[in-house]
């Protein structure tokens, strides 16, 4: 355990950390991070911070303040932060995406723990095999989880996506297939994670040509099947639909796992077939929790309450 921060001896200086993103107030993660600050002690508060985009400079420069732990950051913001950043970690700069930012004797870090926390999601779930050292809870400790032999198909190519692209061929993915809307997009980011594996690409108006392999992980990180902040036809028809037909979905073997990256509604119907189909399939709920906690201990120094912030997060849901 490390020593006693100085911070939760001083209730008086109330420290602060928050969510940068437009839109806000939406996000779940005032709810789980302020009952983990709540939990162990430390006097500080998690706040929304709405931003305009030309408010952006402002808002991270804001960081600086003494009190100010950090922040995380959501759309459409994780790209545009990265050259406002003194440091900004390997993975991240990989990536192309910062969704924690950390402040520290005045400078600003930037790191993913998007895609970490994409590969606790399956650590936990007991996908893949845990190497030496295996939970750690730190960011640099490769591979945390070997998916050798595991072939991933990838639902999207934009910035989740590319996180989990990122992760699971870290992680030794023996294939990963990413389909996508627009071919180019998916070509491009095969083209940048093919050096660690074995990439093909296909075009998400014609996934008949996917070949299911055994021991397949089906990430969704589209946002098909997600719930609409504005009620238009066109957005409400999305939440009903799924990414992946359900006639191609039932081609893979029973030893499939499904992950919706969306969590809102928590059953989505890409869930819901495969769930009927036999399939283990979880939401995103999980890769929130986890992506979260990772960017507490950064924060903090302290490994995060993680069983205090799952009860948090679920609670109202
Ligand atoms: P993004 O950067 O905008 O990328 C969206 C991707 O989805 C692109 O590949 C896009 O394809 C595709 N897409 C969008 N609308 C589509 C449609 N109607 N039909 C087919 N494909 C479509 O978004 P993102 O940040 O990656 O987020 C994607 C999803 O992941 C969101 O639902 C988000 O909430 C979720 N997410 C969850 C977590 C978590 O912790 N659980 C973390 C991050 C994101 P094109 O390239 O062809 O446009």
């Amino acid at each position: 355990m490390p020593d006693i921060p100085e911070y939760s001896r001083a209730p008086e200086a109330q420290l602060r950390v928050g969510l940068i993103g437009n839109p806000v107030a939406h996000s779940y993660s005032p709810r789980f991070q302020q009952a983990a600050l709540d939990a162990l002690g430390i006097s500080a508060v998690y706040e929304l911070w709405q931003t305009a985009p030309e408010e952006l400079p402002r808002r991270i420069a804001s960081l600086l303040d003494e009190h100010c732990l950090g922040a995380n950051v959501t759309i459409p913001y994780k790209e545009a932060v990265l050259p406002l950043l003194d440091t900004v970690d390997p993975l991240a700069r990989c990536i192309g995406a910062v969704n924690t930012i950390v402040h520290q004797d005045g400078y600003l870090h930037g790191y993913n723990t998007d895609a970490p926390g994409l590969l606790y999601t399956l650590a936990e779930q007991s996908i893949g095999e845990l190497q030496a050292g295996g939970i750690t809870g730190r960011l640099q400790e490769s591979p945390l989880l070997s998916l050798s032999g595991y072939t991933v198909v990838l639902l999207g190519a934009g910035g989740a996506a590319r996180s989990a692209a990122f992760s699971v061929a870290g992680a030794h993915v023996t294939r990963l297939i990413i389909v996508n809307r627009h071919l180019e997009r998916a070509q491009r980011l095969a083209g940048e994670v093919q050096q660690s594996s074995s990439c093909q690409v296909f075009s998400l108006s014609d996934p008949n040509f996917l070949i299911p392999h055994p021991k397949s992980i089906i990430i969704n990180a589209t946002p098909v099947g997600m719930q609409a902040a504005h009620k238009q036809a066109e957005i409400e028809e999305q939440e009903e639909a799924s990414p992946l037909p359900v006639d191609v979905l039932a081609r893979f073997a029973p030893d499939t796992f499904v992950l919706d990256l969306v969590y809102n509604p928590i059953q989505t119907r890409l869930l819901v077939q495969a769930r009927m189909l036999g399939l283990r399939a979880v939401n995103g709920l999980p890769m929130l929790l986890h992506q979260g906690s990772l960017a507490f201990t950064l924060w903090t120094g302290w490994p995060a309450p993680l069983e205090v912030m799952r009860a948090a997060l679920i609670q109202g849901i």
